[in-house]
């Protein structure tokens, strides 16, 4: 970056010697922000190995929605330490509440399982789709992301020469598991009708981010859920909502409590425990029962890490906060005031935008014309500019991820405060972008 925003190159330079690109996920490292060592995080905001604070709206990628190192996660994290740590025989008490808990709040769940990931959810969820149904296709939407799994690594940000055909995000995925999974267009029911009519007796299941969030916010028209439900009911289908990004954190009972459409199964993750790694997968009983954690059921499942209890102690002091705090109204309302804010100074700057999201996630597309309803819209998407003013946010001290498409998220420990920082630091970002 400029000299204005110095970076710690030599704690960088140490980390790329020995670890493949100097960071731990694909993503993270970020064109312009290479070097940027991350060394504390405490409720809205994370420091750097220079000493720079920045106002943190990419929330690593969602889970901190009651901002980070919230005392109370905290505490119920290391008070869980001192009376139990990981055994991997039995299951604990917190793991019996959380799953009580979980299966009282979102509709489709009856039963549930904690895996450490949301990948490991959706794979899971696959897995027995395919054990209870026998069959080998799964459908996914183009722009929706399910985790690093072979089955659904493929057309999330797709070239436009790429969309509407395969475009795995991976070279070694097996050209047979590409094969056995049908891309379609979000919002699209004519498609799925297609798909259906087609292939209907060899689909196993439907995967689908409600709202899809990997490529910002793409809200479902009306209808299209239902149609999802409605197909998979019709031909035997497992209709799987991927809610690692919208479970908690647009409604406790999910998207599918907001929408009234109940899947088969569910997948969680993120917001859940706050920032601890967890992810969970829930849904009919019926199939739920078919996992090995049900003596001689045949779809395996396991995980050396499930439900450790600082994990589930850390959800269960996140519940507790969401079910005792006006968590949501806040976050909410930081989304509505972020969203207006933005909306007018795009209009100031005559500057085509479409600022858009859902509560708390505020996403703006700079384009023009209306709100974009599926992956193909979001291809008039000015990548220049929606990156470079985002790279020019972090050196006025406010992050929001410089790739393309990335969402942003408010946390209950943002104040309106933060909010118009945000505002008036995108002001003078965009200003400066478009002078240079
Ligand atoms: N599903 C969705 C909707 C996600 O956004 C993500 C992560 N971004 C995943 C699944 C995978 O979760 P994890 O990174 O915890 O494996």
């Amino acid at each position: 970056m400029t000299a204005a925003h110095p970076h710690d190159t030599e704690l960088a330079d140490r980390a790329r010697r020995v670890i493949p690109g100097g960071v731990n996920s694909g993503q993270r490292s970020i064109p312009g922000l290479a070097d940027l060592v991350i060394t504390a995080a405490d409720g809205a905001r994370f420091t750097d190995s220079t000493g720079r604070e920045y106002v943190d709206y990419h929330a690593a990628f969602g889970p901190p929605l009651l901002g980070h190192n919230d005392p109370d996660v905290t505490a119920a994290v290391a008070a869980a330490g001192r009376t139990l740590d990981l055994c991997g025989v039995g299951v604990t008490p917190g793991e019996i509440d959380l799953a009580e808990q979980l299966c009282e709040l979102v509709p489709s769940l009856e039963q549930v399982l904690l895996t450490s990931t949301g990948s490991e959810a959706t794979f899971h969820a696959l897995r027995v789709a395919r054990a209870a149904t026998g069959r080998r296709l799964v459908v996914k939407f183009q722009g929706c992301y399910h985790g690093w799994h072979d089955s659904v690594s493929l057309n999330v940000i797709s070239a436009p020469d790429r969309v509407g055909r395969h475009d795995p995000i991976s070279t070694g995925i097996l050209p047979e598991v590409l094969d056995a999974t049908l891309v379609l267009p979000f919002n699209d029911i004519e498609a799925v009708r297609a798909a259906f009519t087609e292939h209907g007796a060899d689909i196993a299941a439907v995967i689908v981010e409600p709202v899809p969030h990997n490529v910002g916010c793409l809200l479902p028209d009306t209808g299209f859920l239902q149609a999802l439900r409605d197909e998979t009911s019709r031909h035997g289908s497992v209709l799987v909502f991927d809610e690692v990004i919208t479970g908690f954190r647009h409604a406790l009972g999910g998207w599918q409590q907001l929408s009234g459409i109940t899947p088969d199964l569910t997948t969680l993750g993120k917001a859940i425990a706050n920032g601890y790694p967890v992810g969970a997968l829930g849904g009919r009983a019926d199939l739920m029962q078919l996992f090995s954690t049900t003596p001689g059921a045949p779809a395996f499942f396991a995980g050396t890490y499930n439900g450790h209890p600082a994990v589930v102690a850390a959800a269960l002091a996140t519940l507790r906060k969401l079910r005792t705090e006006p968590v949501h109204e806040h976050v909410f309302a930081l989304g509505d005031r972020i969203r207006a804010g933005l909306t007018d100074v795009f209009a100031e700057l005559n500057l085509p935008a479409v600022v858009t999201g859902y509560g708390s996630v505020f996403v703006s597309y700079l384009m023009s014309g209306p709100v974009p309803r599926t992956y193909a819209d979001l291809l008039r998407n000015d990548v220049g500019m929606f990156i470079g003013y985002r790279r020019r946010l972090a050196e006025h001290g406010v992050f929001e991820l410089p790739l393309n498409l990335k969402r942003s998220h408010v946390s209950y420990a943002h104040t309106a405060d933060d909010a118009d920082r945000l505002v008036e630091a995108t002001r003078t970002a965009v200003r400066d972008t478009l002078a240079a």
